[in-house]
């Protein structure tokens, strides 16, 4: 038998081969696509005595599954991104609540009737809403 070291990318495992086998037939058993010694390519058809004792062949592992560990493609968005709603600024907004006319306020909102004297309602196209209490009136 004779012994060989065969390089692989991340380690060197050492192989009992018989002389006469094919290097066709090596490269297969160790599961690569080819083999390098000092620089050439062992051709199929040789046989591995065709390298010295002890030496050290380099390994071409298949490439299938290469790429496999990288990160996938992000995928595309269908839809654009969706804005968030942002209330809009009014000023003063008190004045549209009030009334003022002379010397004299008026509330331009009806008070709760559940809440009482506190508690005004929100007045919205068809109802009024009291956010307190969650009544609703027309
Ligand atoms: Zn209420």
């Amino acid at each position: 038998m004779q012994q060989v070291f065969v390089q692989f990318a991340d380690r060197t495992e050492a192989q009992l081969v018989a002389p006469t086998m094919l290097v066709e037939d090596f490269a297969k058993m160790m599961n690569v696509v080819a083999l390098f010694f000092a620089g050439k390519l062992l051709k199929n058809t040789e046989v591995i005595s065709v390298v010295p004792q002890d030496c050290t062949l380099v390994a071409v592992s298949p490439v299938d599954g290469a790429g496999k560990d990288k990160k996938r493609k992000k995928k595309a968005k269908k839809t654009p991104k969706r804005k968030p709603h942002v209330q809009k600024k009014h000023k003063l907004s008190l004045l549209k609540l009030y009334k003022v006319s002379g010397d004299k306020v008026d509330s331009l909102r009806e008070y709760c009737p559940r809440c009482g004297p506190a508690v005004r309602m929100a007045k919205h196209a068809n109802r009024t809403h009291c956010g307190r209490c969650g009544h609703a009136g027309k």
